[in-house]
């Protein structure tokens, strides 16, 4: 959450900085600033709502000419989203420009105990106290670096911050505890940035700040030490994701081409990863030898959002493919509840960017517990996937719609492939496995058919899309991907919707079923097929809409819903990939339909990386 850019080289910073800035929109859209050295003073623009409103309100050109900027797109924690909560923050003699991404926990108390009586404090947020403690030490020690170190030992929070002074343009100091921070290296420039992605087309070569770390960035060098002054010697980074990947393609929303990318990057969740001669799969990245895995009796995944429910629906494929028993939690929730970890528990952490604060903080108190953590991340180089003990990338590539889409199927996916590589460990036949892998490997022809339902899916939207409510159900494995459904249509179309077990609306929800509640159900020919038909009979027979995601020739659910949908079979275990699909894009369509902002939907941002 919050996207914070960097800039000090020889070129003109502001395009450089605005540029990268809107690639990190995702993360954060509330407001956004700019800090610049521009005739021999420090100038900080800001503005509330979008970056273009930012860069419509900049003077021309000339009176923005600089070779250091910093900047930040803001998802508010602390203070109301408007100009003055924007960042950058300066302190009260306005030497010094500060941006952040976390939360300063004890921000009362620092500006209680350090800021003098009369400092101007403008706003209301956590950082601009930052902001003037480091002032504050500033000018004691006419030392920016020992201002920012004085002043993060004080800290208590999570911080990525980029700072400069204004007494010294030519030198940006940046520090990290619990939120991202990337520097990046360029034969002319240093970059910083919360997300690699938004620097590429100037560099891939770059370095992961690590927890209590500083880097000093000078003209023609740069330092990196810990917080006590304990030099580092950092590992510079080759990415390999093309600057290409995080571009719309002729689509009118991210969301809309990440829906479209799932042929490709379901195949690339399993590409190399099948080992036809063993019928199983094949994860190396986990770093356990077989008789390691054998050891596991019991898994933990842990996650958030959409994560979340890819965790569940884990849960139902490695408990039925492997006979492993597996539980599923929060992270928030976890980190905070004394978990039980035996010494057979295998933990599997799960976050599309790698970032997740609360996810980082489940890793590290399983980690504390002294369990062996596996990531399960897209982030190539994010914080779970350089601290984990091992893991499994989705390979997904950058997903910006903020409502995630790709990353679910792809994480499945990888789900899927534990439950086949410990299904095949403890009982799956060959026959059986290679049966899971002729199957998988038809997935993304069949993603490629459910695609062509994107016009009968834009109708079906047009129905529903002034509901205020909706009602999703399924059973067994399209359980969670009923929840997943209603979340998507949540977080985009903000029409309040709810998913639930078929059989257990009859316990509750059913009260709210009536001739205007739309009602979405997943019902694949499978072994509950005739208990869901009983379901969906009372939600007719209360007059509910029924529209229900099918698999072909069903003519008694055809029958009785006012709209089918009808994804190819495949075997049970992989059929919520295909039925998840036509979800996401009822889900889009119902938002677009609605004028809704499809990629940046209200008070919600990418990237969690506060608690
Ligand atoms: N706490 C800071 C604020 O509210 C930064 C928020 C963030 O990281 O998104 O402005």
């Amino acid at each position: 959450m919050c996207g914070i850019v960097g800039y000090l080289g020889r070129n003109s910073a502001v395009p450089i900085v605005l540029a990268a800035l809107k690639k990190l929109e995702y993360r954060g859209y509330d407001s956004s600033g700019i800090a610049i050295y521009n005739q021999d003073e420090l100038k900080i623009y800001k503005e509330a709502g979008k970056i273009f409103e930012l860069e419509s309100a900049l003077p021309k050109p000339e009176l923005t000419m600089s070779n250091i900027a910093i900047a930040h797109t803001r998802w508010a924690t602390h203070g109301e989203p408007n100009k003055k909560n924007a960042h950058p923050h300066h302190d009260k003699l306005k030497n010094i420009a500060l941006v952040h991404n976390g939360i300063i926990e004890n921000y009362k108390q620092l500006r209680d105990i350090l800021c003098d009586h009369d400092d101007q404090v403008e706003g209301e947020t956590d950082t601009e106290i930052l902001a003037h403690v480091i002032g504050y030490f500033y000018n004691k020690h006419h030392s920016l670096e020992e201002a920012v170190r004085a002043s993060l030992h004080l800290v208590e929070g999570t911080y990525g911050i980029a700072v400069f002074c204004k007494d010294n343009p030519k030198q940006m100091i940046a520090a990290r505890k619990g939120s991202p921070l990337i520097l990046g290296v360029s034969k002319d420039a240093y970059f910083l940035t919360s997300d690699v992605n938004a620097i590429l087309t100037h560099t891939n070569k770059v370095i992961y700040l690590n927890d209590n770390e500083i880097a000093v960035l000078n003209e023609d060098n740069y330092l990196i030490s810990t917080l006590d002054n304990v030099p580092v010697d950092p590992e510079i980074a080759t990415i390999e994701w093309e600057a290409s990947s995080i571009e719309k393609n002729g689509f009118k929303h991210f969301m809309l081409k990440e829906i479209f990318e799932q042929t490709t990057t379901v195949r690339h969740a399993f590409r190399g990863r099948l080992y036809d001669s063993m019928a199983t799969a094949r994860l190396g990245g986990l770093n356990m030898v077989p008789s390691d895995l054998r050891k596991v009796k019991r898994l933990q995944l842990l996650a958030c959002g959409t994560s979340y429910y890819s965790c569940l629906l884990g849960k139902y494929l490695i408990e039925r493919m492997a006979r492993l028993h597996v539980e599923v939690e929060y992270a928030s929730e976890y980190r905070y509840r004394n978990p039980i970890i035996e010494d057979d528990t295998l933990v599997f952490v799960v976050s599309q960017s790698g970032e997740t604060a609360d996810t980082l903080a489940a890793m590290k108190e399983a980690s504390a517990k002294g369990a062996r953590v596996m990531g399960i991340t897209n982030g190539i180089g994010s914080t779970i996937a350089r601290e984990s003990d091992g893991g499994v990338y989705i390979y997904a590539g950058a997903e910006i719609g903020v409502a995630s889409t790709k990353a679910f199927t792809s994480q499945v996916t990888i789900l899927f492939l534990l439950g086949l590589l410990f299904g095949r460990m403890r009982g799956i036949s060959p026959v059986q496995g290679i049966e899971y892998i002729k199957a998988l490997r038809k997935i993304p022809a069949q993603i490629e058919e459910i695609l062509k339902l994107n016009d009968k899916i834009r109708e079906i939207a047009a129905k529903i899309k002034d509901s205020t409510n909706a009602l999703y159900l399924g059973r067994d494995l399209h359980f969670p991907v009923a929840l997943e459904g209603a979340l998507k249509l949540k977080e985009i179309s903000y029409i309040h919707a709810e998913g639930y077990p078929a059989a257990e609306m009859k316990h509750g929800p059913i009260a709210l079923i009536d001739e205007n509640m739309p009602v979405i159900a997943i019902a694949p020919k499978d072994v509950l097929y005739d208990k869901i038909i009983s379901n969906l009979q009372e939600v007719v027979a209360r007059k509910g809409r029924l529209f229900t995601i099918i698999t072909e020739h069903d003519e008694q659910i055809e029958a009785m819903s006012e709209e089918v949908l009808i994804v190819p079979k495949t075997l049970s275990e992989l059929q919520p990939i295909l039925t998840v699909i036509p979800l996401q894009l009822l889900a889009y369509h119902v938002a677009d339909l609605r004028e809704l902002d499809v990629d940046q939907p209200r008070n919600l941002a990418k990237s969690v990386t506060v608690e």
